[in-house]
């Protein structure tokens, strides 16, 4: 293995928060170089797997966040134009847009910072990273995605923003087998065309009334009218529909509420009084689950069903192995500080978070408790930890 190279702050991910993060450090103007990992440099899982999916946030967040820092700016000033940036500014500011105009900033974004001359991409994976507390030290392992050879940095600051997945729960059915449809695909009408047969009768069942859920149903309920004319779908709900609402200067429900797209097609099509009468209706047959009757309704219900879709939030992804000193960290989230603590809950020296996995704590005016996951909210979560981080 090559002599460790030593770097002022390692950033693991670049997702929309990995960016984030490394526009911030580098504004802050750390002596030496910024090292950014990532398999891809492509906009984390949205590129991969939403980028179909309408937005929940107005196109001038997406605007807000991609102005927020002077390197990001200064890569907009040098890309030529036309560019997503200037594709993006023409959208209306007020309105939701699809996923890939905002997706396609962040990649446009990332091209440019990766090309500064205080950054050092790593196409590839962090594998191990130990912290040696005597010299306040992280050494992070690299696995790079050409050579498969391993690389090792040292730093004071290892930053993790490495993304969550579908929640997947496990649901069974005593001698009934029911194939599992992935969230991803679901929220990807251009695949799930060609995955659902169009020529028998089937039945999807969707769990969950979250954002991810309700595009879901939009999404089957459109091959229903459409392409699969046998296609019907059992959704299975514990509670009400809940939106965001719009209040004086906030919004209550800001990070758990239905928006945009998904709002409208909810208070439409499958309110309770809309839902019998409804187009989404001819195809949708809801099943409550709540007054703890959820086994039993999956008991009657699932085995008429052919796929299932689980709707139900996001998991953190594995980070990597993480030690202190040699010995294993479970590491504990602050979502106040952007730090961790370790299991006796001291502070572990220079580790960090941010993004959908380590989002910040919010609480609105009602005393609600929420977690802030969105670009413009990551932004302004790394604006206001980050000082801290450097100092
Ligand atoms: C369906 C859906 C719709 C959404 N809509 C919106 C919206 O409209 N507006 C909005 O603001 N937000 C939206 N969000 C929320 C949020 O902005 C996205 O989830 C966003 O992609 C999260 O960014 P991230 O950087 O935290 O994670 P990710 O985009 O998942 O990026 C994580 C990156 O880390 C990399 N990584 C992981 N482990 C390692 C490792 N060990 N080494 C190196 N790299 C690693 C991964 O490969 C990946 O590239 C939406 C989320 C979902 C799921």
């Amino acid at each position: 293995m090559a002599q460790p190279q030593k770097c002022a702050a390692v950033v693991v991910g670049a997702g929309p928060a990995g960016l984030a993060v490394v526009g911030n450090l580098l504004e802050k103007q750390l002596g030496g170089k910024i090292a950014w990992v990532d398999p891809l440099f492509q906009g984390g899982r949205i590129n991969q797997r939403y980028r179909e999916v309408p937005s929940n946030t107005k196109v001038c967040y997406f605007q807000a966040y991609a102005t927020a820092v002077q390197p990001f700016r200064t890569v907009i000033e040098n890309t030529r134009i036309p560019n997503p940036f200037t594709t993006m500014a023409k959208l209306d500011q007020n309105k939701t847009c699809h996923l890939h105009h905002a997706i396609d900033v962040v990649r446009a974004l990332t091209d440019g910072i990766t090309k500064m001359e205080r950054v050092l991409p790593c196409r590839g994976v962090v594998t191990a990273a130990n912290l040696a507390e005597k010299t306040a030290t992280w050494t992070v392992r690299i696995r790079l995605q050409d050579s498969q050879d391993e690389v090792e940095v040292l730093t004071p600051r290892l930053v993790v923003c490495t993304g969550s997945s579908p929640t997947e729960v496990s649901i069974s059915i005593p001698g009934h087998h029911i194939e599992r449809l992935d969230l991803d695909l679901v929220l990807k009408p251009s695949d799930l065309v060609s995955h659902l047969p169009r020529d028998k009768p089937l039945t999807v069942a969707v769990v969950g009334a979250s954002h991810s859920a309700i595009l879901a149903l939009l999404n089957l309920v459109d091959l229903a009218r459409t392409s699969h004319p046998e296609l019907r779908i059992k959704w299975f709900t514990r509670h009400s529909l809940r939106y965001a609402e719009f209040m004086d200067g906030w919004i209550l429900r800001d990070n758990t509420g239905l928006k945009g797209s998904a709002a409208d097609f909810a208070r439409q099509q499958l309110e309770d009084d809309k839902l019998p009468h409804s187009e989404a209706g001819r195809f949708i047959t809801k099943v409550y689950c709540g007054d703890n009757q959820e086994q039993a309704q999956y008991e009657r219900h699932l085995p008429s069903c052919s796929y299932l879709v689980q709707a139900v939030g996001f998991t953190r992804d594995p980070l990597p192995e993480l030690s202190i000193n040699g010995s294993s960290l479970e590491p504990e989230f602050d979502p106040v500080s952007g730090g961790f603590r370790d299991s006796n809950g001291r502070v572990v020296r220079g580790l960090y978070g941010a993004g959908i996995a380590f989002p910040e704590r919010v609480v609105d005016p009602y005393g609600n408790v929420e977690h802030a996951v969105g670009f413009f909210k990551f932004m302004n979560f790394v604006k206001r930890v980050c000082p801290q981080w450097v100092s």
